[in-house]
């Protein structure tokens, strides 16, 4: 092993994935279509990285929907309420939720875009090896003659990434059973021939402590110390590895991946422990977060910088090429300058086998690839950064005390509301791809997009909802569709990244400094407000998300590019203010995707992600209700800041989490509107009235009613009306339930 990656896209060129998944959930296909089309994506995947000239080929990096979950089966880590269920029911139901069935929790893998599904663990756990897929796969790999190293989500991780079933539980406690089950799959995999194994421990990227650390000690003697067995790698990614190296280098394992790219501190460490002995160091260098081309001068001399630290270096990846997309020869119409710049995971791939190949012959032999790596600057404005010094913080809003007299609206008590998207229908779709390819007019565009907008505003005025949205038809995603509309950010044709499960995004690359050209969503805001009296919510997407959800610029920090983005939404909000538009929501469901993995560094990031929010909408009139929207994350770590944000009304994913999360806010003593989700939309599942009244009860026990919102999850686009209806019927009458219940 000289060259490696951590892992690959999984969804397939086309999407592939998706459409063989959605078939079969649909009825349309069979459990043996789905197995044939995953089978060709995995050898897909095996044989290009073959191609590409890598000496260690992953396996196991493929997954019908998430490979946490795909552990937890494999572990038997299932929660009692799927037992009646088997094979790809159980496990689909485990991902989406069956009739009466809730699905697992869904949350963000680290701080990127991913989302993995929470394996629950407790004391009726039976941990135990119960499914063999990486040996399947491992096997599958070899019979079209490719020797893969299976990768394996590490114990400490698969625990430390859990949930207690029951409060108090320790996911920790069942490391020796988890042990067990690695150590029958390690001994398997060895008899069926694997030469390595690799175990990522991604959680080591963040704070540890002493008894973590102690449980990653114990994982890698015990497993180290199997008689018969592969080669371990254990790899780590994300960020720097702080004390676990220690333990790592006094272990058993034959070799350590870390990450030069999100812990460029990681070559520091290593000096500090005086080198990993005759360990094998897997150097991730190129970067598996971002499309940039690599710098290959400096990664070549970074891993130079690291060849007497170790007794061997294979190069690699930072981290899953998982969260780049496929190949950037599916893009032919970006511009020839942004092209240039930018690699994609099968690009990527080629990189590494160069740098392995200048770390082995020799510099010269990669001469003409090292002089084509002038990377062009990126754009400046100079209107922009002008306007930025001049504003600075930009003056406050007034207190909230002033604004909530303000905006004293007359709406009921519990208002209910909905994120801002409708369902997409297959008609929305077609219109907007018709007028990208230019089959369609403008005009007609706009005709199909109002005729979607009054039916809309007039669906949710017969279901009762009390603030209206427009629906967003005209956004194919929330992120992509202002980054098309906005100076700076280019979009890709196919550039498709898993987001969770079935569910791809298109990140948008930011590419130069940031502006807004004329108003984006104003036309849209203003028409659906002219078509009703209830009140509409115009809809935005917040600075931090904006860049969370792109492929950002790495020349300069964050926080100055937020700043850009923020720039352009002020401008925005004060537009669809002129237009009459009396409730802004702006989405930060990023806010705590972007919190930094260790303690030390959460401080400065909330400080500018907090500032870049406040920039945006502190243009706001005090009659003007800012919202925003936060979804899919624990909390809890960042409430300070969701205070800080000092937005009017803030609604948040809960119905997962069972309102766990408002309690806290309470307690932190959070004052402004909130509105917890009671439907949990990433579920074809329609909650019953009694179940979102009864979350209601439980939110009124500890929020002011006055400040109380009802409201989804999140936004409804991955929904279809034959659930959305009848769940947002549910809602309001359960919001009339409890109103009634509160009155009497
Ligand atoms: N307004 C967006 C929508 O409703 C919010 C989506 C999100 O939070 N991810 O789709
Ligand atoms: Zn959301």
């Amino acid at each position: 092993m000289e060259t490696t990656v951590h892992g690959y896209p999984r969804i397939g060129a086309q999407r592939e994935l998706k459409r063989a998944t959605e078939a079969f959930w649909a009825g349309r296909s069979t459990a043996a279509d789905l197995e044939a089309a995953a089978a060709g994506l995995r050898r897909e995947t095996w044989e290009a990285l073959r191609d590409a000239g890598l000496t260690g080929i992953p396996s196991n990096t493929f997954s019908l929907y998430d490979h946490v979950l795909d552990t937890a089966t494999m572990v038997n880590a299932v929660p009692d309420r799927f037992a009646g269920l088997d094979g790809l029911d159980a496990y689909f139901a485990m991902a989406r939720g069956a009739e009466g069935i809730a699905p697992m929790e869904l949350t963000k893998w680290f701080n990127t875009n991913y989302h993995y599904l929470v394996p629950e663990l407790g004391s009726g756990t039976d941990l135990r090896l119960a499914g063999d897929k990486p040996l399947q796969e491992y096997v599958e790999a070899r019979s079209y003659g490719i020797e893969t190293r299976p990768v394996l989500l590490g114990p400490v991780s698969f625990l430390l990434l859990s949930k207690p079933a029951q409060p108090g539980f320790e996911p920790l406690s069942l490391l020796e059973p988890l042990l067990d089950c690695y150590t029958r799959l390690l001994v398997d995999l060895h008899t069926a021939g694997a030469g390595w194994v690799q175990l990522d421990e991604p959680v080591l990227a963040a704070d540890r402590s002493e008894d973590e650390l102690e449980a990653l000690r114990r994982a890698c003697h015990r497993l180290g110390s199997l008689a018969t067995r592969p080669a371990l790698l254990i790899s780590t990614y994300f960020g720097e590895i702080g004390d676990a190296l220690a333990v790592l280098a006094d272990s058993p394992v034959e070799a350590i991946g870390l990450d030069f790219v999100a812990g460029p501190g990681n070559r520091e460490a290593l000096a500090r422990v005086g080198g990993i002995g005759d360990k094998t160091l897997v150097a991730g260098v190129v970067d598996g977060r971002n499309v940039w081309r690599t710098d290959l001068v400096g990664a070549l001399s970074m891993c130079a910088s690291l060849l007497g630290l170790a007794g061997r270096l294979c190069v690699s990846t930072s981290c899953s090429l998982l969260h780049v997309p496929l190949d950037l020869r599916a893009e032919t119409s970006l511009a020839p300058e942004l092209a240039g710049r930018l690699a994609f995971a099968r690009q990527k791939a080629d990189e590494v086998v160069t740098l392995g190949r200048a770390l082995t012959e020799g510099r010269d032999a990669i001469s003409a690839q090292l002089a084509s790596g002038q990377v062009p600057q990126p754009t400046v404005d100079a209107e922009v950064r002008a306007r930025l010094d001049a504003l600075g913080d930009g003056p406050p809003r007034n207190a909230y005390a002033v604004r909530e007299a303000a905006q004293a609206n007359g709406l009921p008590v519990l208002p209910t509301t909905t994120i801002g998207s409708f369902p997409q229908t297959g008609a929305i779709r077609k219109a907007r791809a018709y007028l990208r390819a230019g089959r369609m007019a403008a005009s007609d565009y706009e005709a199909v997009m109002h005729a979607e907008i009054d039916r809309v505003i007039s669906l949710q005025e017969g279901i009762g909802l009390d603030v209206l949205v427009h629906g967003e038809p005209e956004r194919n995603d929330m992120v992509q569709y202002f980054a098309e509309h906005l100076d700076g950010f280019a979009a890709t044709a196919s550039g498709w990244v898993q987001s969770y499960g079935t569910r791809y995004v298109r990140p948008p690359i930011l590419h130069g400094d940031v502006s807004r050209p004329e108003p984006i969503t104003v036309g849209w805001a203003r028409y659906a407000q002219s078509r009703t009296s209830r009140p509409v919510k115009g809809m935005l997407t917040g600075p931090v998300t904006m860049l969370a959800w792109s492929f950002v610029r790495t020349d300069q920090p964050l926080s100055e590019t937020a700043r850009q983005v923020a720039l352009a939404v002020r401008d925005e909000i004060a537009d669809l203010e002129a237009a009459g538009i009396r409730i802004i929501q702006v989405d930060e469901p990023a806010l705590r995707e972007l919190l930094p993995l260790r303690r030390a560094d959460r401080e400065a990031y909330l400080d500018w992600a907090v500032r870049a929010f406040r920039l945006a909408t502190s243009v706001a009139a005090d009659a003007t209700q800012i919202h925003t929207h936060m979804c899919y994350s624990e909390f809890g770590e960042i409430i300070g800041a969701i205070d800080a944000l000092d937005a009017d009304v803030t609604s948040v994913e809960a119905a997962r989490s069972r309102m766990e999360f408002i309690e806290d806010l309470t307690a932190a003593g959070f004052g402004r509107g909130i509105g917890p989700g009671v439907w949990d939309i990433h579920s074809p599942r329609v909650p019953s009235v009694a179940e979102m009244a009864e979350a209601l009860s439980l939110a009124v026990k500890v929020v002011e009613p006055s400040r109380l919102w009802v409201n989804p999850d999140c936004g409804l686009k991955t929904r279809g009306y034959a659930e959305t209806e009848p769940a947002l019927r549910n809602l309001v009458a359960a919001a009339r339930e409890v109103r009634g219940m509160l009155a009497g």
